[in-house]
């Protein structure tokens, strides 16, 4: 499928203010208030060290799709292992 210049070069900029964003968010969220042992909400795992984080849902970008993400507001208690592979961000 052929695609112009303009809309690649488009695409890219937007690629790179997502990664912005997602940076800034992470050094900000660098408190762990709340971490402990617990029982993770995302995996059921119990006498996990857990910490307060928001899921993050993320749209991969596709040829037809933009990339996009959104922060959920609930605050979920997750274990290392969850926070190793799924998205999220560290809750305040
Ligand atoms: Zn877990």
């Amino acid at each position: 499928m052929y695609q112009s210049p303009t809309r690649v070069a488009r695409v890219q900029v937007e690629r790179t203010k997502t990664r912005q964003m997602a940076n800034r968010r992470l050094n900000v969220m660098s408190s762990d208030q709340g971490a402990g042992k617990g029982a993770c909400h995302s995996c059921g795992s119990t006498d996990e060290y857990v910490i307060a984080v928001h899921r993050m849902y993320v749209v991969p970008e596709d040829w037809d799709t933009k990339p996009a993400q959104s922060v959920q507001d609930d605050i979920e208690m997750w274990c290392f292992s969850c926070r190793t592979h799924y998205p999220h961000v560290l809750a305040d």
